[in-house]
């Protein structure tokens, strides 16, 4: 069976965010079934899932709850469509649930069917907000480097990440991107790490890239801006958390100027850091909310837009037709897993519990790793963390590029049984929020098992020198969001 699905799969199947010659050579890893934070792969291993999928599924996998709440919508109401002044109990439902969890002033939404659809929808709520006041001419939105917000046109536009920048364009225009507050890998090097109140120079760092906001929007025009797009913390460009000093820099500088905050809730909503939305973590009130991933634990698609009252009101009262909908917009049965997937949440205290029980024993596991000899950072805020791979843990060296050091202990970690990321050399994970004590034991342990069979064969390859070294070029910096 293995060997039958291996071969189709190269034979028609075109895997996203793939090498495609690269993955048909070496072939694909089947994923069989799950449970809880497990996935077993069809050569009968399990695996400790410690990306909860791709960052989406939340409240683990199996939840018969959610299964029954598909199937029970399947049966009533399978599909229909919300277009033409017709709507069904749920996407109405979970319009109101999503109105009483989010921030006070965002009492709407506007479904879509991902994420990347959900920043499309922003980009043209966002226009047409400034174009409704009377301000056409504010079109620009200013995002980041190294930020994710999609891979359709839009999304990969507003997104930083040059390599996909570099594919498919023109870009959409009016779009420009700010550095992003990655203190580790952009700020000064031998200094001290991430938040530590004692070293100032991270601190001074986040109100830089604050700055450099406020300079784009000097540059620009102030008149001619419509937005700035971030996420709280930026997820695949490898869980980059800013330091302390950032947000409310940002925040400084938006209230300074008339631009709307668009915060892309689509990895830290939904509890990942320890509250509903990383809006309210970091205290922000954002315009828009793209949201996506963790809305249904990933267990059908969906995912939508948050809409501030200031936005909302004018839409609604000014706007006339708004031109623009999918036909999956607020599905019945994903919005009836949505639906179910919050009550849990909230039922089970998920989210409370990150906050105080889960996400304070991550962080303090977690930062034993930074002991490592090849580890220079070891970061996590709520239930996502990264750890930084270093040749040299004073200077903050990195491992030569041809190594790929990153790739190569994604492997490890997979040939011990644990899923975590790589993203260059920033290890990432992103674990189910239903992870216990003992599952993020056994996470650190595998991680640090992962990390002296890294080390041990790095030291290897350069004691072996460039020879062998050139054999390993040929994985290709992959980039899985
Ligand atoms: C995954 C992701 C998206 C895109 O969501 P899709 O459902 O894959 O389209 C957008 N923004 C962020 C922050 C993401 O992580």
């Amino acid at each position: 069976m293995t060997d039958e699905l291996t071969r189709l799969d190269r034979a028609h199947h075109l895997h996203p965010f793939t090498d495609f010659k690269a993955l048909g050579e070496e072939g694909s890893r089947i994923i069989v079934h799950a449970e809880g934070v497990y996935i077993h792969d069809s050569e009968g291993r399990r695996l400790l899932d410690a990306m909860a999928g791709l960052w989406c599924v939340n409240l683990g996998y199996g939840r018969e709850e959610l299964i029954t709440a598909a199937t029970e919508q399947l049966r009533e109401l399978p599909y229909y469509n919300n277009f033409f002044k017709s709507t069904h109990a749920p996407a109405v439902k979970l319009a109101a649930k999503l109105s009483e969890i989010a921030p006070a002033h965002m009492n709407h939404v506007f479904f879509t069917g991902s994420g990347s659809e959900a920043n499309d929808t922003m980009l043209r709520m966002a226009r047409r907000y400034w174009a409704l006041k009377g301000k056409p001419e504010k079109q620009w939105i200013i995002a980041r480097e190294n930020a994710y917000h999609g891979s359709t046109v839009a999304g990969m536009s507003l997104g930083g990440m040059a390599p996909m920048h570099e594919q498919g364009g023109p870009l959409v225009p009016g779009i420009t991107h700010v550095r992003q507050p990655y203190w580790f890998g952009e700020g000064r090097f031998g200094e001290g790490p991430l938040n530590d109140a004692a070293d100032p120079s991270a601190q001074a760092f986040g109100r830089d890239c604050a700055a450099a906001i406020e300079a784009r929007i000097l540059e620009l025009g102030e008149d001619k801006v419509a937005a700035f797009i971030a996420e709280p913390v930026q997820g695949a460009g490898g869980a980059i958390i800013p330091p302390e000093s950032y947000w409310p820099a940002v925040k400084a500088v938006l209230a300074k100027y008339d631009i709307l905050l668009v915060v892309d809730e689509v990895i830290c909503g939904f509890g990942r850091l320890g509250a509903w939305f990383g809006s309210m973590h970091y205290d922000l009130a954002p315009d828009l909310m793209p949201i996506a991933k963790g809305l249904s634990s990933g267990y059908l698609p969906i995912g939508g837009v948050l809409v501030g009252d200031r936005v909302a009101d004018t839409l609604i009262e000014e706007g006339g037709e708004f031109f623009h909908g999918f036909t999956y917009s607020g599905h019945p049965v994903c919005a009836a897993v949505a639906l179910k997937n919050l009550e849990i949440l909230q039922d089970e205290r998920v989210i409370e519990r990150v906050r105080e029980d889960l996400g304070p024993y991550l962080a303090s596991r977690w930062a034993t790793l930074a002991e490592h000899p090849i580890v220079g950072e070891a970061r996590s805020l709520g239930l996502i963390g990264a750890l930084e791979l270093v040749a040299d843990k004073a200077g903050r060296a990195r491992f030569d590029k041809s190594l790929a050091a990153g790739n190569l202990c994604r492997d490890i970690c997979i040939e011990r049984g644990l899923v975590m990321r790589s993203v260059g050399d920033t290890m990432i994970i992103s674990p189910p929020l239903v992870i216990t004590h003992a599952q993020i034991d056994a996470m650190v342990d595998l991680a640090r098992d992962a990390l002296d069979e890294t080390a041990r064969r790095l030291s290897l390859q350069i004691a072996h020198g460039a020879d062998n070294r050139a054999g390993n070029v040929s994985e290709t910096q992959e980039r899985h969001i």
